[in-house]
């Protein structure tokens, strides 16, 4: 199963799923869990700026043990640190990049990999958790080596329980909302506002309606400030729907009781709707922008680059099927910010 956030990816077992996020683009943090225990954390920072592009990786680590032993000592925690430990089998994927590779061992042991990456200077510290008598470094290995942590000509990837799709780098994550059932993620630029959006159970959602007279109640809402038009139009091979619509005309605004300190901003909305029948979910993706002239084709770039299911042909379809059961699973995840 695919994990990819702020441009941090990596691939893990499909019963790992996201337990915690936290941060922005410039440094973060994710907590990947299987049913019963962490079983990675990763946590990333920006390159400090200028020409200091050698990084004192061994002194990061220094400072991250320090507090790890201190946290230890208050806790009473047995704890024991290997630095510099040999348990990777193949390096070369790691040539160029300042790094290190430590174990530690607690109430089970954690295999780390810290390193500033060759390309964008990223520091990523990936840590990979395992019960002491069932640890297997190979486990470990692998899911370092699927690590990437930048951008692929200027997109970054996005994947969380099995949503994936691809954004343009200037588009910055502002709130996220990672609800069982209804995962949304907004991304911002200057003038425009992107929503991705995904709805599980579509087949309970339209039991006794069409899309096309369900989106415009469910989203009541989201919709109350355009003049829009619906039309049912295929969608990535899906019964699907494109929404566009332009600001309310003034007085007709006047009329409902808002507070007219703070008027809702003026904007133009362009939104792709589909049914995915494979995944049984619906998805959104709203383009938002301010001038008339600036919509371009960001909504069809994103629904292009949204995967919404797996397509059966692939060698790893078993796999899938078996993200596929997981992603109903109820989600522990951060709050919106
Ligand atoms: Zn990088
Ligand atoms: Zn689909």
């Amino acid at each position: 199963m695919d994990f990819g956030w702020q441009g941090v990816s990596l691939r893990v077992p499909a019963d790992w799923s996201l337990g915690k996020v936290d941060g922005n683009y410039k440094s973060g943090y994710a907590r990947l869990d299987d049913s019963e225990i962490v079983r990675a954390e990763v946590e990333w920072r920006e390159a400090p700026p200028g020409s200091a592009r050698r990084l004192p990786i061994p002194d990061l680590v220094d400072r991250y043990l320090e507090k790890l032993n201190k946290k230890a000592a208050k806790t009473g925690t047995e704890f024991s640190v290997q630095r510099r430990s040999k348990f990777l089998k193949d390096k070369r994927w790691l040539e160029g990049s300042d790094y290190e590779t430590f174990t530690w061992e607690a109430d089970f042991r954690a295999y780390n990999l810290a390193r500033a990456c060759g390309t964008c200077g990223r520091i990523i510290l990936v840590r990979v958790l395992e019960p002491k008598h069932d640890s297997d470094p190979a486990l470990a290995e692998e899911v370092f080596r699927s690590l990437n942590d930048h951008g692929t000509d200027g997109r970054i990837f996005w994947c969380i329980y099995g949503m994936s799709f691809w954004t343009p780098e200037e588009l910055t994550l502002s709130t996220h909302g990672l609800k069982s059932g209804n995962i949304q993620l907004t991304f911002e630029m200057k003038g425009h506002i992107c929503k991705v959006q995904r709805l599980s159970m579509a087949q309970v959602l339209l039991k006794e309606t069409s899309l096309k007279e369900w989106y415009p109640s469910f989203f009541k809402k989201e919709l109350r400030d355009f003049d829009y038009t619906l039309r049912e139009e295929s969608v990535k091979d899906h019964n699907g729907l494109r929404m566009e619509g332009g600001p309310r005309s003034r007085w007709r605004q006047l009329l409902r009781p808002l507070p007219f300190v703070n008027p809702r901003p003026r904007q133009y909305a362009d939104s792709y709707i589909w049914h995915c029948e494979e995944s049984n979910k619906i998805c959104v993706v709203d383009h938002l922008y301010r001038k008339k002239g600036e919509r371009g084709h960001l909504s069809l770039a994103l629904t292009d680059a949204y995967a919404c299911h797996q397509k059966k042909t692939e060698a790893d379809s078993r796999g899938h099927d078996e993200l596929a059961t997981g992603q109903e699973r109820t989600a522990e995840v951060g709050e919106e910010r």
